[in-house]
């Protein structure tokens, strides 16, 4: 069942349209289940029905014509109660309903499986037999498995039919894909994709305008190849027992045959490029050999698979060239890298849409640092197909609008310009303190990375940077950066900023954050390896990083250092003994060392519940609270599964920062905060009422934050965080602070959402 199940959805997986896969769905279930019909009925949410898209038994005029309202028959039934409906026979069953036109009237066994993605049932797939029968447990978790894999594949198949109904007619319409926040803002582009070195299976479509010049694209890299093969073929002679050697000859074989090339060339001609035709044809020709009961044949699956990747590899080769961004590009890959996002000019990048991933991955956070609108974890996206289409990013309401109307297009780009005016509409306020109606301070920081973003605050009139994310240099190359690579780093940093204090954070590396060239494999990284965790054990490391530090603060005393990741006394202990271990040995080696500033970041929740001690080794804490968050609510900050989960405003974090900020008072010690809530006025509203000394964030939050913070008074932000803590969940904290922000006449800071 497995394997046949594996196989379907592949095949899924493989069609162009929505009316292509459904019919390869009930074919192939009706012959795994020896039934004598399966359907699939599509939920039309506009008008309330179950509508036949698809059958292999019934009469195939019905389909389309066979309109159920919701919850009529067993199929309303199987979908209203979003859980299997199997019954031995359909007609003795109080909720049956005949259908004429179905030619059903035979059929007494019946079972209805609910498709459902994301709470949203989308169809019912049935299946069902000309005589009385209970289909098996068995059969019945085959088709609930089946629907379970169907959901990703007939959302993904459904937008590819939205962007075929797009080219058929331009004007005709839009189609908005929802996803998970990134980077909040607006922009609109033009597509440009970008794909990783990756394997075949991972290939998406591609439209392309030019047939024939991809075909001969393709015949060059099946000719490439063979010659390849042939050289291979002829060394190994040599050196290999025959029937390795014969390997070579299978694939040359392969190449010559008919079946792989012009399968490939067909799919080529029909529009898709090469990678995609080549992956398609591949797949199709390795089920074959996969269904075969021959077990020599069957293994000649991995052959055509391992050429088909090959190929790939070859024709990916020739891609390696330098890209042409247009002005307004919006960039979109699979999963963007912070390389490729470098690789696009800064001021030609407009927006990023990313289909996995979420806002508090580092290449979000780096786009929110660039002040660039961001969509990810779109995870039905047909990336591929987007190339070169005009895009609307909205990191507000966080949709991507493929191809908007000229209505819609004309509203995004007013919304654009208010947006602009709103921000020139603050710069009255960069010099002017963030300070509350009734006279209440606190400190306004930005988060950094990158010597850009550094110059940028520094030109805003930022007076400091309360988060030095030092990882991103390390990104950047393909080995670690020695000490005097790493002084230079930190000393440009400092003098950018200089008088104002610049918080260097030390190594934060593992979970999300693999360094290329410092592979670490784990299940479940975000509980394993890194942060101070890596540093500790890698003192030689760890005390380059620190003695760098020290030695840029010699000329530029404006240096905190802060730890990432501290979750015990013990931790702290050492990480601060290394630390004075650098401060001597730089000093026996005649330099004067400033003592600097340190602090700890307060991200793990043990770090919570010994505050009060780990706060007397230090001079400040940050509290950072997309891993506080991640970890105090047990949900993966890059998931987008779960993204829905993942809110800063659940009463169990604010209670926790509370907590933080209470044991701060009492050792008089300032606590900052520098996760993303910083810059979200809802959160920042609270943030400031339970007194945290400094809000550190992005640069394009900043002014907005200091406006919310001038125009509230203290009382009666603290008033409605009294009243915020007595509620039960995130959305409804949220939905308080934004109400009380919009009777404060900021109602345009609320478009900023989550
Ligand atoms: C945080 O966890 O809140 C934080 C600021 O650090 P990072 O996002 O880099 O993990
Ligand atoms: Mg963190």
């Amino acid at each position: 069942m497995l394997e046949i199940l594996r196989r379907i959805v592949q095949d899924i997986n493989a069609t162009r349209d929505l009316s292509e896969a459904l019919n390869l769905i009930v074919v192939e279930v009706k012959a795994a289940l020896h039934t004598d019909v399966c359907s699939v009925y599509m939920n039309d949410y506009a008008r309330g029905e179950h509508v036949l898209m698809a059958t292999d038994g019934l009469r195939s005029g019905a389909v389309g014509k066979v309109r159920l309202k919701f919850g009529q028959g067993l199929t309303g039934l199987a979908a209203s109660r979003a859980e299997p409906v199997n019954v031995e026979d359909a007609p003795a069953h109080p909720a049956f309903r005949y259908v004429a036109v179905t030619g059903e009237a035979p059929f007494h066994g019946f079972i209805g499986v609910p498709i459902i993605r994301r709470r949203k049932v989308l169809g019912v797939l049935v299946a069902q037999q000309r005589e009385q029968r209970k289909y098996t447990a068995d059969e019945e978790s085959f088709l609930v498995t089946l629907a379970a894999q169907l959901a990703g594949s007939i959302s993904q198949a459904e937008i590819r039919q939205g962007l075929e109904r797009l080219d058929d007619n331009a004007l005709s319409g839009t189609l908005f894909l929802e996803g998970v926040a990134g980077a909040r803002g607006l922009a609109i582009g033009e597509a440009v994709v970008v794909f990783p070195a990756t394997t075949l299976d991972r290939i998406p479509d591609k439209d392309i305008e030019d047939p024939e010049a991809e075909a001969s694209r393709f015949r060059q890299a099946v000719a490439a190849e063979l010659a390849e093969l042939q050289r291979l073929s002829e060394r190994m002679r040599r050196l290999l027992a025959a029937g390795d050697q014969a390997l070579f000859d299978a694939y040359a074989m392969l190449l010559s045959s008919d079946s792989l090339v012009n399968g490939t060339l067909e799919r080529i001609a029909a529009g898709n490029w090469a990678p995609g035709a080549l992956r398609a044809t591949v797949l199709e020709y390795a089920n074959i050999f996969t269904e075969m009961d021959d077990p020599y044949l069957r293994e000649r699956a991995a052959d055509i698979l391992d050429l088909g990747q090959r190929l790939l590899d070859r024709l990916q080769e020739e891609q390696v060239i330098t890209r042409q961004y247009p002005d307004n590009t919006i960039l979109v890959g699979e999963e963007i890298s912070v390389s490729q996002l470098l690789d696009v000019p800064l001021e030609k990048l407009k927006g990023l849409v990313s289909v996995s991933g979420t806002g508090t991955s580092h290449v979000a956070l780096l786009a929110r640092g660039l002040g660039i609108p961001a969509v990810f974890g779109i995870g039905s996206l047909p990336s591929g197909r987007l190339n070169g289409r005009e895009i609307a990013v909205d990191g507000y309401t966080v949709r991507v609008c493929i191809q908007p109307s000229p209505a819609l297009r004309q509203e995004y780009l007013k919304l654009i310009a208010e947006e602009a005016k709103l921000s020139r509409g603050l710069q009255h306020l960069r010099d002017l303190p963030a300070e509350t109606l009734d006279g209440h301070r606190l400190d306004l920081h930005a988060n950094s990375g990158l010597f850009a973003d550094v110059a940028a605050a520094r030109n805003s009139g930022v007076r400091g940077v309360g988060l030095y994310r030092s990882e991103l240099h390390f990104f950047l190359r393909d080995r670690f950066p020695g000490e005097e690579e790493q002084t230079t780093i930190y000393t440009r940093v400092l003098r950018i900023m200089e008088p104002y204090p610049v918080v260097l954070r030390t190594l934060d590396v593992g979970g999300d954050k693999p360094l290329p060239y410092f592979s670490i494999n784990e299940q479940n990284p975000f509980l394993g390896w890194r942060g101070i965790r890596v540093s500790l054990d890698q003192p030689d490391l760890f005390k380059t990083q620190l003695r760098a530090m020290l030695r840029a603060s010699v000329v530029y005393p404006n240096l905190a250092i802060l730890f990432p990741m501290i979750g015990s006394i013990s931790e702290l202990r050492e990480a601060l003994d290394l630390l004075r271990c650098a401060e001597t040995e730089l000093r026996e080696d005649g330099l004067s060392v400033p003592t600097p500033r340190v602090g700890i970041m307060v991200e793990v929740p043990s770090a919570v519940y010994q505050i009060d001690r780990l706060i007397r080794m230090v001079d400040f804490v940050s509290i950072g609270s997309n891993d506080l968050t991640q970890y105090l609510l047990a949900v993966d900050r890059n998931n987008d599964r779960v993204a829905k989960l993942y809110d800063p405003l659940h009463p169990a974090v604010l209670t926790a920062i509370q907590q933080v900020i209470k044991g701060g008072r009492a050792a008089g010690k300032p606590v900052g905060v520098c996760g993303e809530m910083a810059g979200d006025p809802a959160s920042a509203l609270f943030l400031m009422a339970m007194g945290v000394d400094s809000l550190s964030m992005n640069l394009g939050s900043l002014l907005k934050i200091k406006w919310m913070i001038r125009s509230v008074r203290r009382t009666a932000a603290r008033e409605v965080l009294a009243q915020a803590m007595q509620l039960d969940d995130a959305a409804a904290i949220r939905e308080c602070a934004n109400t009380f922000l919009d009777q404060q006449g900021l109602s345009e800071l609320l478009r900023v959402g989550k």
